[in-house]
């Protein structure tokens, strides 16, 4: 009931997330940006790469159409952005983009004037801003800024240009915000992946291994993406790190689909789809070595190709935890709420376009923060559960040892039973035996129990056991172990007590029995009980000294009951016990 009710709970929670998500995305998209693509507002012209910068006024720029054959060559693409009033105090463009050998952006003013700025591939300079920004601010002037061109020598691919032009004023917090994201999700994710894997070490686990994986992946992904990593390697700028990427966003799927796969116990899956399922989530990983290195050919088919798989492995991954979770899986539950916000955003960026959004970043910023919800509510799940089990194991181990405790104890007096008996004293006998220390069993009988139960009643006779138990447990210490061996007998085994020592307590312990107050059950009835002692040296096995106090019990009985008889065992010449026959007998 409670747990079905927490899970309600989480799940309007992650269903809150998503939502929240939503209003993110569509917030995230800033208004005051303008996103700046070929025809719009983008015009573009194609010149040898020889041409200087100021070549630009006599170009011919084109508005229409797509550009070609500028690979070789230089890409100008130029805006007219006329009085921008929102710029009063300059703008800057930021552009996500680092394919190409070398960037000039030229800022043109109304008084004809244009200033330019350059980058080179591998050398950013301060242009350059944590999460693969290359920001340009135009320089103060009172002219106003009438256009914006970039001109962009050997570009790999015109299609993937992101730029915006955005108020001056606001490009340092989006640089900020872009960073602050980038820079969390990713320590956010390393956290996540070195927890998994300490945890994959602790619990021997397949899936958190997996999940350490994946986390990794990411990381690398979105080190490459945001493109962090070109402060320690600039010249990975470029193809290597698009072809890297394509690498590591198939590796990522392959890994996730695994990670989900092996989590979700083999009992609960049809072995057809767990088989089905892994497969597609490795064929994609494999199929991203080919997708990387191919720099000709049909790659848009091949794209496509990919496309129809991811959505088949997520439709396969999908039916594994839906069809687990049904079975009660807790593992399928977890993944399910993990995967519903990355699944959100794969399909809010499907149907929003929120590629300018995101101080730049767009679906691939969106993406990362989704797979850090994932690998973080992952982590937590993991540790929930595996707390949930040690929980569970320290019940059941404190179950067993309170079962076990209560196995080895009388339920009347509270006293060991023979069983618990034999276990406390088998040690301390060996213990004994080692030391060549003296051991002695006193048999305590309590004299004509009978006719107590059939004089006064059962109760009044369990009271009598009660009392007497509580006063024998007065002895119980580290060299003494008392227990309710059967009926009216009791049973202390004492260490290193021998000769004259033995015999004045088997008989304090005699007469403090007599003393016993019953007066509340049975008026002024003495109750006696009768000691019978076996003392051996060196201490024998419980067997053997049970077998010599019960004859000296049985002695006491004999001659008259209310006394203590003592069988004294001396040591024989080979050291084992040897039966004698020194009996004392010590009437009351
Ligand atoms: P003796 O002096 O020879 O020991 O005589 P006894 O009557 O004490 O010995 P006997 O063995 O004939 O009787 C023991 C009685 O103890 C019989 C049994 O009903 C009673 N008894 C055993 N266990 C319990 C118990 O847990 N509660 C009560 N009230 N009586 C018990
Ligand atoms: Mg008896
Ligand atoms: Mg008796």
């Amino acid at each position: 009931m409670i747990g079905a009710q927490e899970h309600r709970g989480r799940g309007r929670a992650s269903w809150a997330l998503v939502l929240l998500w939503l209003v993110a995305a569509v917030w995230a998209v800033p208004a005051a940006a303008t996103p700046l693509h070929i025809n719009a507002p983008l015009c573009h012209a194609v010149g040898p790469l020889a041409a200087p910068d100021d070549a630009l006024s006599a170009l011919r720029f084109s508005c229409s159409g797509e550009p070609t054959g500028y690979r070789d060559g230089s890409l100008w693409l130029r805006a007219d952005v006329g009085n921008r009033s929102e710029d009063r105090n300059g703008a800057a463009l930021m552009v996500h983009f680092s394919r190409f050998d070398r960037l000039a952006v030229g800022f043109t003013y109304a008084d004809g004037q244009t200033r330019w700025q350059t980058v080179r591939r591998g050398d950013y300079g301060a242009h350059w801003r944590v999460g693969g920004q290359i920001l340009f601010e135009t320089p103060a002037r009172v002219a106003p800024l009438t256009a914006v061109t970039m001109r962009f020598d050997r570009l790999a691919d015109h299609s993937l240009l992101r730029a915006r032009l955005i108020p001056k004023e606001n490009a340092s917090l989006q640089a900020a915000g872009m960073a602050a994201l980038v820079g969390a999700s990713l320590t956010l994710l390393l956290v996540s992946g070195i927890y998994s894997l300490s945890l994959a070490v602790a619990v021997r686990r397949q899936y958190l291994l997996w999940q350490a994986a994946w986390s990794g992946v990411m990381i690398v992904w979105g080190a490459l993406w945001s493109q962090i990593h070109l402060v320690i390697f600039p010249a990975m700028a470029g193809t290597v790190s698009a072809q890297a990427s394509t690498l590591l966003a198939c590796l990522a799927i392959g890994v996730a689909t695994a990670s989900a796969v092996t989590a979700i116990d083999a009992r609960h899956l049809p072995h057809a789809l767990r088989r089905g399922t892994l497969a597609l989530g490795l064929a994609i990983a494999v199929a991203g070595v080919p997708l990387a290195l191919l720099r000709t050919g049909n790659l848009q088919m091949l794209g496509n190709l990919l496309g129809i798989a991811v959505i088949l492995d997520l439709i396969a991954v999908a039916l594994c935890i839906g069809w687990s979770w049904r079975k009660g899986s807790v593992e399928a539950r977890d993944f399910a709420l993990a995967w519903c916000l990355p699944m959100a955003t794969l399909a809010i960026i499907h149907l929003v376009d929120v590629e300018d959004g995101f101080w730049g970043g767009g679906s691939k910023l969106a993406v990362l923060v989704a797979a850090t919800w994932q690998a973080l509510w992952l982590s937590a799940a993991s540790t929930r559960r595996l707390a949930h089990l040690r929980v569970e194991r320290d019940d059941a181990l404190a179950a067993e040892a309170q079962a076990n405790e209560l196995a080895r104890r009388d339920p009347l007096t509270g006293l060991l039973n023979r069983r618990g008996f034999v276990d406390a004293v088998t040690p301390l006998l060996d213990h004994a035996r080692e030391g060549a220390l003296p051991a002695a069993l006193l048999l305590v009988d309590v004299d004509r129990f009978k006719s107590i139960n059939d004089i006064y009643g059962h109760e009044a006779g369990d009271a009598v056991l009660c009392r007497i138990a509580e006063r024998i447990a007065r002895w119980e210490g580290t060299m003494c172990s008392v227990a309710r061996l059967g009926g009216e007998e009791f049973g202390l085994l004492t260490i290193g007590m021998e000769g004259i020592m033995l015999d004045r307590f088997a008989e304090s312990i005699r007469r403090e029995i007599a003393l016993c107050d019953h007066s509340d059950t049975m008026g002024d009835r003495p109750v006696t009980a009768s000691v019978g002692v076996a003392e051996v040296r060196p201490a024998p096995d419980f067997q053997y000294l049970y077998r010599i106090a019960d004859e000296a019990l049985y002695d006491a009985k004999r001659a008259g009951r209310n006394r203590i008889n003592v069988q004294r065992v001396p040591p024989r010449g080979d050291g084992a016990p040897d039966a004698g026959d020194r009996g004392i007998a010590y009437p009351a």
